[in-house]
């Protein structure tokens, strides 16, 4: 199987490097490659890509992904989250190979009570909701083989992420505040390229299970008793590390306005994926707690 990899260096593309490699042969690219194109702002510039190397499957983990930035450069983010995965759904179509794109629970305005499963209408509240949207459309209408998995709250032992930020603050103040009416699920790059991994190789035997599907960690938390979670592990396997907070005071989402405005619910139903594929998604925590035991 020939596979090309998009967006190999962000938080999944590192680990989808790694899963994707038992199924075959992985060209992996970034925005700044130089044998072929991988950079998104040149959907052209994908679309001769894809032509050159002819995929059996293309895996998009490229994206927009600076929340509150999309607010001020809605077209770049356009650019990234709606056209050139658009370009890919073409050229994958063309070649009748398949597309794996990730999208995000911030299609979803956050209003209702129950994780939202992937019949509830979208109805996103940024930017970056919006073109994540639009990209999952330009996939679905193009009529190509494709997988999307929507997922929340992602973060990998590489590179920043709120675990990290929180460890950082606890040693610098005795007190912390964050916020705690948004409700999600921490989710592990590692997990989301796992699965992808074994998604692909399934669709290989039973192509009519492609799709959309709702793809994240089981649980639910607030990013107030993810911080608490963090700190806690922090300070029982590693005594040492001195964490200066005694108290992580609970705020609402308007304590820190930020440009774009998020989902106050954003907990998805995953029964889809766990039936279609036969998966057990672990405890959030579980994952969290393996990436803390590689950072600590
Ligand atoms: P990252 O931001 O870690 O990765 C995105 C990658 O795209 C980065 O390597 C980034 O490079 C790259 N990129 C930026 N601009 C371009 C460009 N012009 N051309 C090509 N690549 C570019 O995101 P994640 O790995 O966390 O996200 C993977 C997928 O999951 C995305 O589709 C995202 O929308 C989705 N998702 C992510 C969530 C999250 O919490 N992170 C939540 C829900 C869904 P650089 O870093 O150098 O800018």
């Amino acid at each position: 199987m020939n596979i090309l990899l998009l967006g190999k260096n962000g938080q999944v593309g590192w680990e989808l490097q790694r899963s994707l490699a038992v199924l075959g042969q992985v060209t992996a690219l970034d925005f700044d490659s130089s044998d072929y194109c991988g950079d998104f702002s040149n959907p052209e510039g994908v679309r001769d890509t894809v032509r050159a190397l002819r995929p059996d499957v293309i895996v998009n983990a490229a994206a927009h992904t600076a929340v509150d930035k999309a607010e001020s450069e809605p077209e770049l983010a356009r650019l990234l989250n709606a056209t050139t995965p658009g370009v890919l759904a073409e050229e994958a179509g063309r070649l009748g190979a398949w597309l794996v794109h990730y999208s995000t629970d911030y299609v979803f305005d956050g209003s209702s009570s129950n994780p939202w499963r992937e019949t509830d209408a979208p109805a996103p509240l940024s930017v970056y909701g919006a073109t994540k949207l639009e990209g999952e459309r330009a996939i679905q209408q193009s009529g190509c083989r494709h997988l999307i998995l929507r997922t929340s709250w992602v973060y990998g032992a590489r590179g920043g992420n709120f675990a990290k930020t929180m460890l950082r603050l606890a040693q610098e103040r005795e007190r912390l505040t964050v916020i705690d009416d948004q409700w999600g699920v921490p989710t592990g790059a590692d997990l989301l390229a796992d699965i992808t991994a074994h998604v692909i190789r399934h669709l290989q035997q039973h192509p009519q299970d492609g799709g959309l599907y709702h793809c994240a960690a089981s649980g639910e938390t607030t990013w107030h008793a993810y911080a608490e979670y963090v700190l806690a592990y922090a300070r029982q396997t590693q005594p040492a590390l001195h964490l200066k907070a005694t108290e992580i005071a609970p705020v609402p989402t308007s304590a820190f306005p930020t440009p774009a405005q998020r989902p106050h619910n954003s907990r998805l139903d995953t029964t889809k994926l766990q039936t279609a594929f036969g998966l057990v998604l672990p405890p959030w925590q579980q994952g969290v707690a393996r990436m803390l035991t590689e950072i600590l």
